[in-house]
């Protein structure tokens, strides 16, 4: 190691009292140090906060944190803060705040207190905050949850498309942008709107060799179907994702008759029910979740053993981040989808009401999760490829963790399967 690489391993101990980097930590915060602009694609939990922390922690000047969500940027303001005996470490700037608050934050940056400052996108916009901005020491800005940026995103913040005009106002500083969104596209777009196509680029592998994925054609039986399967998985924790809350509801029902511990959580059940359903699996008070997507967000529970998705999801992203929340332990995690062409439809006429160019983007993303269903090649090799990513079916890790890999389809039922 040379003195630079003591140096940020110390750093690392001090404040976060990891002795070790995670995947491509390291070699992040080395080009961020560098000044250069950096875009970095990890999957969720691969610890992309801690790679513009360290490097803002021990930099002069403050770094500003372009986080999309209000309450991310709190759980994350609050860690720091407990890293340091210093509150005015760490600062969120957004609507909420008093005017004696914004003083006092204001404050702390011109004293050279704070290093990491959280705004959201559209406080970026105030005159008044970029003005300030523009008056202090800014170390470089990190652009959290990137793939905002992007409208093949799963989460497009029209917002986030002014985030370059502002930055060049704060004058030569490093952009660093981070996603877990690992399509070529999403990742293109976010280069070219932060005008950053020379910037040092790390991706880490979304290979998740753990998870078995498994692709059943959707029939009237499929009630029975889960519950067979879900028996065959007693004790163990499960989610199930179903397009509508309705759904949610007559499927929680169908378990519960069943002899199953299952509660139901969408959007539709008011905050104190939702958060005691959560909580409920958290607890392992019960074994199945059956929701909409409204859950999962931020749930860090690590022995998920199967994701169920009872109606097919609207892109292989979301199939992916929904998927991802089974064995986050590194043990076993089922992946199950129904398949059905009706689904397929139901899905288009939800998009038809909307404006064209979302629709058209819309119907590519589905049609890329019909490729997925209907293939008969390694469902892992799909995957990865679908997010750039090389992946050998043979060598590859967790090669043979899926159905199509497992019980090869012949050539004549696969094209049977196709037609219909
Ligand atoms: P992401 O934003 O990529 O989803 P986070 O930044 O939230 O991931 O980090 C995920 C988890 O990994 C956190 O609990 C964090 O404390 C942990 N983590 C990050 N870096 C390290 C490290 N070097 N050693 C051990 N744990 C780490
Ligand atoms: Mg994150």
């Amino acid at each position: 190691m040379n003195s630079n690489e003591i140096e940020i391993h110390k750093e690392l101990k001090k404040y976060f009292g990891f002795s070790q980097f995670k995947g491509l930590q390291e070699q992040v915060i080395t080009s961020i140090l560098g000044k250069t602009n950096t875009f970095v694609i990890m999957p969720t939990g691969g610890g992309k906060s801690l790679c513009y922390q360290l490097p803002a922690l021990i930099q002069d000047g403050t770094a500003i944190v372009v986080s999309p969500l209000i309450a991310l940027m709190k759980n994350q303001v609050d860690a720091i803060r407990s890293l340091s005996s210093e509150n005015g470490i760490a600062h969120v700037l957004n609507s909420s705040l008093t005017k004696t608050e914004i003083a006092q934050v204001k404050k702390d940056i011109t004293s050279g207190l704070t290093k990491l400052l959280y705004v959201a996108p559209e406080s970026l916009t105030k005159e008044e905050y970029v003005a300030f901005l523009q008056s202090v020491p800014i170390s470089f800005v990190a652009i959290d949850e990137a793939h905002c940026i992007s409208e093949w995103g799963h989460d497009f913040r029209p917002e986030y498309r002014n985030l370059k005009n502002i930055i060049k106002q704060l004058g030569q500083v490093p952009i660093i942008g981070l996603t877990a969104t690992a399509t070529p596209k999403v990742q293109e777009d976010i280069l070219k709107n932060l005008d950053m196509s020379d910037a040092n680029t790390f991706k880490a592998s979304f290979n998740r060799p753990n998870l078995y994925y498994e692709v059943r054609t959707k029939t009237k039986n499929i009630e029975s179907d889960i519950i067979r399967f879900i028996k065959q998985h007693k004790g163990k924790s499960g989610i199930i994702y179903c397009l509508s809350r309705k759904k949610v509801e007559s499927i929680a029902e169908v378990l519960q008759v069943n002899g199953i511990s299952a509660v139901p959580y969408h959007a539709g059940l008011d905050a104190k029910t939702r958060a005691k359903h959560q909580d409920m699996f958290l607890m392992e008070d019960v074994d199945v979740v059956v929701a909409t997507i409204a859950f999962g967000m931020g749930i860090d529970k690590p022995d998920v053993r199967f994701v169920i998705h009872h109606d097919i999801p609207k892109s292989l992203e979301s199939y992916y981040q929904e998927t991802g929340r089974a064995g986050r332990d590194g043990g076993e995690g089922h992946c199950l989808a129904y398949y059905s062409y009706k689904d397929v439809e139901k899905l288009e006429k939800f998009m038809s009401g909307k404006p064209v160019a979302e629709q058209e983007i819309g119907f590519a993303l589905l049609q890329e999760v019909v490729a997925y269903a209907e293939t008969s090649m390694s469902r892992r090799k799909f995957l990865l490829h679908y997010f750039g990513e090389e992946f050998d079916s043979e060598t590859g890790e967790g090669a043979d963790m899926d159905d199509n890999v497992r019980n090869p389809k012949t050539k004549v039922e696969a094209k049977d399967q196709a037609v219909k």
